[in-house]
């Protein structure tokens, strides 16, 4: 079945900065598939969305999982017969450990979510958009920006998706794809604040208060960044990396 409105493929849209922005592409009308590893979760967002009137579906999706990646990408383009926007979002945060003392095992399964998981979903949408065009963010951070103790994986991650989006957005525009990257801050989801959260909260208010703004922010103010990323509003907005964060990074 296809649609004449846009389709937005969303990984780790059954939570957090993924849900937010799930729900307000589809207030734009914006047809939505939600790629996530929670079932249940996900399901939840597909039932939210059908309520505003826009259409929308589950892909059970283990981003670190190639084969589930291009799944993903070829259910939109069955469900929806086209993908106009992806955004590769999916994430874990990992335990805290210094380097020397870092799992090889809790390596490879960060890496293998947040910086692996990004690639294999971008291979697959751009062979897609390289067609048709579109647009793409991936979701770096702060710390894709900086270091971090205790966060080496993490930090190696988010600083690898930042070079594949630039690299990415080099090769791609002449075929017509945009692709941009955020760097959020501390936002206030399951991973800051939630069930995934490996901070007290006394660290999280802490790491808030550094940024000029002195706060934490919002699943709907980094949503915002990125609707507007794969807007025509941002129509020559290519290889550029997003902080969102509160002004953290400018210090
Ligand atoms: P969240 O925990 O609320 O959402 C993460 C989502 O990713 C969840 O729905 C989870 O089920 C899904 N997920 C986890 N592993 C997956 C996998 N292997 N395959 C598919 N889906 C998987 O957290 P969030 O804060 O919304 O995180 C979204 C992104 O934002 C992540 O990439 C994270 O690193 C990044 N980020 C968050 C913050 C923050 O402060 N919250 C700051 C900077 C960057």
């Amino acid at each position: 079945m296809t649609s004449a409105s846009r389709a937005a493929l969303i990984t780790g849209g059954a939570s957090g900065i993924g849900r937010a922005t799930a729900l307000a592409m589809a207030r734009a009308g914006i047809d939505i598939v939600v790629a996530d590893i929670d079932a249940d979760a996900g399901l939840q967002v597909v039932r939210e969305i059908e309520s505003l009137g826009t259409a929308a579906l589950f892909v059970r999706t283990d981003v670190s999982d190639e084969a589930a990646c291009a799944d993903a990408v070829a259910e939109t383009v069955r469900r929806f017969g086209r993908l106009d926007i992806a955004f590769n979002n999916a994430g874990i945060i990992g335990a805290p450990s210094l380097t020397a003392d870092y799992g090889v095992d809790d390596w490879q399964r960060l890496i293998g979510i947040n910086l692996s998981g990004v690639f294999y979903c971008l291979q697959h949408e751009l062979r897609v958009m390289a067609q048709a065009g579109g647009v793409i963010v991936n979701t770096a951070s702060v710390m894709g920006l900086r270091g971090t103790v205790g966060g080496s994986a993490y930090c190696a991650a988010k600083h690898g998706v930042i070079g594949l989006t630039r690299a990415a957005a080099l090769e791609y525009g002449k075929r017509g794809v945009r692709i941009n990257a955020i760097c959020p801050g501390f936002v206030a989801t399951d991973m800051t604040v939630g069930s995934r959260s490996i901070m007290a909260p006394a660290q999280v208010e802490a790491g808030a208060a550094q940024a000029p703004l002195r706060r934490i922010g919002t699943p709907d103010e980094v949503a915002s960044l990125v609707v507007w990323l794969c807007s025509e509003q941002a129509s020559f907005v290519s290889g550029a990396v997003y902080p969102v964060d509160g002004g953290l990074s400018a210090g």
